[in-house]
């Protein structure tokens, strides 16, 4: 029986009831955050609660008990036996239920938050091989920095790169690339790991953070400049990065084969050092 999260209280998934009304469901009207358990330890979850903090903030909605987010985290885990389990851990924190209204209800309602967690498997053949992945136009709104449930552009290319076959879709807007549907992209071009700026064009991943730390860490140069897609024909490398396949090399983009068609010694070297510090971390 799995045990979820739900506005305060931990219950049997089956007796969660969510109202028609709720703002998520209505509106979208709701941010989320995703962490993962790696058997032992949340990787970066401080990361994860500033994130989360952020998201909220930027969507004015107001969630007293943000601060038990990693507590209820580790609940979760533990009330699901997911101990011994890689697990990705959910969270959602929408605007609550109300008459439906654009405005924010007035007075404020408490946020309807719903959590859990649950095991995976990581996909270890496919972030060894590499990915093949398309371009898509960024059909997406103009503030990606927040982590908001409204993903409906993300779903639609991503459904169309599963279609043709490939795993991912890189973003282009207005010509440059900004990042995927659930990951940021990385390119090695003349020896430089390249990604696109913090801004709101994108998404602050929280495995982006922690690859430029190791990348910096690692002596290799590092332009956070946005890259256009017209110089993807120049690029020797490439990876995709997100919380829950880490760092995955990309192979061939639209079809046309990255580098020399396997994952390149930058993409390698990242690898390793990211799972020698989770090694590290489990102690
Ligand atoms: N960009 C987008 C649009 C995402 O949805 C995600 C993760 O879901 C990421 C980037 C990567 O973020 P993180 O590394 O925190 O998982």
């Amino acid at each position: 029986m799995e045990i979820a999260y739900f506005n305060g209280s931990f219950l049997s998934r089956d007796q969660i009831h969510i109202s028609p009304d709720d703002r998520g469901f209505l509106f979208a009207d709701g941010v989320y955050e995703v962490a993962r358990w790696y058997e032992g330890f949340i990787y970066d979850m401080e990361g994860h609660m500033a994130r989360l903090m952020r998201s909220l903030k930027e969507v004015r909605i107001e969630w007293d008990d943000a601060d038990s987010f990693p507590a209820v985290a580790m609940e979760l885990i533990v009330r699901n036996n997911l101990n011994d389990k890689p697990s990705l851990i959910y969270l959602q924190v929408t605007r609550g239920a109300a008459k439906r209204s654009h405005a924010f209800p007035s007075p404020p309602i408490p946020p309807t938050v719903y959590a859990f967690a649950r095991g995976f498997n990581p996909e270890k053949e496919m972030i060894s091989s590499g990915i093949n992945v398309i371009l898509h136009e960024d059909t997406r709104w103009s503030r990606c920095d927040i982590k908001s449930v409204s993903l409906l552009p993300n779903i639609l290319s991503f459904q169309e790169a599963r279609d043709s076959g490939s795993f991912e879709c890189i973003f282009v807007r207005d010509g440059m690339i900004t990042e995927c549907a659930h990951s940021n992209v990385f390119f090695v071009l003349d020896g430089i790991l390249n990604t696109h700026p913090l801004s709101e064009k994108v998404l602050a991943g929280i495995t982006r953070k922690n690859i430029l730390r190791l990348a910096r860490e690692s002596g290799i140069t590092i332009s956070e400049t946005a890259l256009p897609a017209s110089s993807l024909g120049d690029i020797s490398e490439a990876f995709v990065t997100n919380t829950s396949f880490e760092i995955a090399p990309v192979i061939s983009i639209d079809g046309k084969i990255v580098g020399k068609g396997k994952p390149g010694p930058v993409t390698r070297l990242l690898r390793e050092k990211f799972d020698a510090e989770i090694l590290a971390l489990k102690g």
